[in-house]
């Protein structure tokens, strides 16, 4: 396992309260990693902080040993970071290809130029048409991405965040909403693509049966802390965790 991403005694308050709290966390290559944590216990913050939507007050990034605490998102994307769109980054009005055209085109620099060359636009259509075939979305490529399906909705975001091919890649509550069938589905997707396209996901996940059965690693935040971080047995027998989550059986 190699270490991939490593925050360091991140801080991050809004108004006086305090989100982050001195956050410690190396996430390896090549494993699942699940977030959990009660609402509020500052899941979004980290991501938002490592991805890049927000800065911290204090604290250190580093991908690969390179410091990326302040980089704009588009230069950590370029380095391998990405993240899952959220509904409400879809443009419901363009089709579900057009869609992920959008990411394919900014990786390859077609925003800056729009006068590609045939061939450019050939190859990025492969893979886009690729990208459409591993999510699932084949069928419904000429399709507003507004009228797909809630489950649909979220497949798509999980193609965009993929489309600039990174090597990690954080996806907040992917299966939100979605029933067991088509949650269970999400769950295989994410461990297919990981093999296949050899990329790290870390996922923000609430059902408890799911996280201890997919993860590799479970980590758990509460207050803006990370306060239990382990494979799924040891987070199963966690006396802190036990406690944030009494009263749910989910913990066996
Ligand atoms: P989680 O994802 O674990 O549910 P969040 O990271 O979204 O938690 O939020 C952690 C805390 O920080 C919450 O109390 C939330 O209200 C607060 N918070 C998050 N973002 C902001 C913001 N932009 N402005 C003010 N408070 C925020
Ligand atoms: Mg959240």
């Amino acid at each position: 396992m190699t270490g991939l991403l490593r925050v360091e005694a991140l801080v991050k308050s809004f108004d006086g309260f305090q989100a982050i709290n001195r956050v410690d966390l190396q996430i390896q290559a090549g494993i699942l990693t699940s977030i959990i944590g009660p609402n509020g216990a500052g899941k979004t913050t980290l991501i938002n902080l490592i991805t890049g939507k927000i800065n911290p007050d204090a604290g250190r990034v580093y991908l690969d040993n390179t410091e990326i605490t302040r980089l704009p998102i588009h230069e950590r994307i370029k380095k391998g970071i990405s993240r899952s769109f959220q509904i409400g980054d879809i443009f419901p009005r363009l089709t579900v290809f057009q869609n992920i055209q959008l990411p394919v085109f900014a990786r390859l620099g077609y925003a800056a130029s729009p006068l590609a060359s045939r061939e450019r636009f050939l190859e990025a259509n492969e893979e886009i048409e690729e990208i459409m075939h591993d999510v699932g979305l084949w069928d419904q490529k000429s399709q507003p991405a507004g009228a797909l399906s809630h489950g649909d909705k979220r497949l798509l975001e999980i193609g965009m965040a993929i489309a600039p091919r990174p090597r990690l890649c954080f996806l907040d509550e992917p299966c939100a909403g979605m029933n067991p069938v088509e949650h269970r589905q999400v769950l295989d997707l994410i461990i297919r693509l990981a093999e296949e396209r050899n990329l790290t996901f870390v996922i923000v996940e609430h059902d408890m049966d799911v996280v201890f059965s997919v993860s590799d690693r479970v980590v758990v935040m509460n207050k803006g802390e990370i306060l239990a971080d382990g494979t799924p047995d040891m987070i199963r027998e966690h006396e802190g965790v036990r406690e944030i989550y009494l009263g749910e059986e989910v913990l066996g």
